[in-house]
């Protein structure tokens, strides 16, 4: 199988703090591949970094073999942080301007609300929406342009559990269309029940990386660390 996107040797440094230390790793087209680990193990500089947010220290990555750059770029979604959406608009003329920005085509919106279950609720202003809809609505941005893979830091953190069991549906659903996602999450559970791959991160440094029932299997070594949610 190929690789979507292939990490070697990545450090980085905050000031003193070493937050990634010589990490490589390997995420295989259509896999939901999960960064695990606790709080301030290198999850988010890792996300950061591989999507121009942040530069490294040192160590080199590549999408499809290829800088991120032009194509590339737009092939990859990404929600890093909750996006902005305007509170009074309704789901579908924030997704008009969301497609704006990025440049995709409008005609990809009904395919998007439809996707993420809000095509009923496409006239309702974003305002009235739970978190969990509003966490499907920037799902079903980062899909528009119709991306081949989805980068996710943490998507189900603050929802309720009926929001997290939809955010965790959706991501099956839309790996299921041959999609290939990355998602940091610092919950095993989540891991267990959503990916086919993990590396486990703890204090920026790869502890176990490959298939979620090998690394699973061998968890005593390297899941002790991780909190149970
Ligand atoms: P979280 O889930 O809390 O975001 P994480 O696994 O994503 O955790 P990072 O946010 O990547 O971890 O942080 C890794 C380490 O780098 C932590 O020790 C953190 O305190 C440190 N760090 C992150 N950003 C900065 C920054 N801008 N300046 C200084 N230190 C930072």
């Amino acid at each position: 199988m190929a690789n979507v996107l292939e990490i070697q040797g990545l450090s980085k440094n905050y000031g003193s703090v070493t937050a990634l230390q010589n990490l490589s790793l390997q995420v295989p087209q259509g896999s939901i591949y999960g960064l695990l680990g606790p709080n301030g193990s290198g999850k988010t500089t890792t996300l950061g970094i591989v999507l121009d947010v942040l530069k490294a220290s040192a160590g080199t990555f590549q999408w499809f073999g290829q800088p991120y750059t032009g194509t590339v770029k737009r092939s990859i979604g990404a929600i890093l942080e909750t996006p902005n959406f305007y509170p009074y608009l309704s789901a579908y003329k924030n997704l008009q301007i969301a497609a704006d920005i990025k440049k995709a085509p409008h005609s990809d919106i009904p395919q998007v609300l439809e996707m993420t279950g809000l095509a009923a609720r496409q006239n309702s202003p974003f305002r009235t929406f739970s978190l969990g809809m509003k966490q499907r609505l920037a799902l079903a941005s980062a899909l528009l342009g119709n991306p081949e893979v989805l980068v996710l830091d943490e998507p189900t953190n603050g929802l309720d559990p009926q929001g997290i069991a939809d955010v965790r549906n959706l991501i099956r659903n839309i790996a299921a269309q041959g999609k290939t996602i990355i998602l940091a999450s610092h919950l095993l559970d989540e891991v267990e029940k959503v990916c086919t791959h993990v590396a486990v991160l703890q204090k920026g440094i790869l502890k176990a990386e490959g298939n979620v029932s090998n690394i699973l299997a061998q968890q005593d070594q390297v899941l002790i660390t991780v909190p149970q949610p």
